[in-house]
């Protein structure tokens, strides 16, 4: 998925099931195509972080992701 492998970028949990995972932008893309495939701008998160915080501010990004 990530070339950053497997390791959460928010708690550092290593998570061995990659389904797990979420790809989440650093920088919100809202409607910017570079953001949004820019891989710089990805980082991997557990599902634990990804549906806390992330999911909150970031909600209607993910249906464009999973
Ligand atoms: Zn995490």
């Amino acid at each position: 998925m990530l070339a950053a492998g497997f390791t959460c970028a928010m708690c550092g949990k290593t998570e061995a099931d990659t389904s797990k995972l979420v790809a989440d932008h650093k920088i919100p893309h809202r409607n910017n195509p570079a953001l949004f495939f820019d891989r710089k701008n990805l980082q991997a998160l557990c599902a634990t972080c990804h549906s806390s915080d992330k999911q909150k501010l970031e909600r209607d990004q993910y249906s464009e992701i999973e």
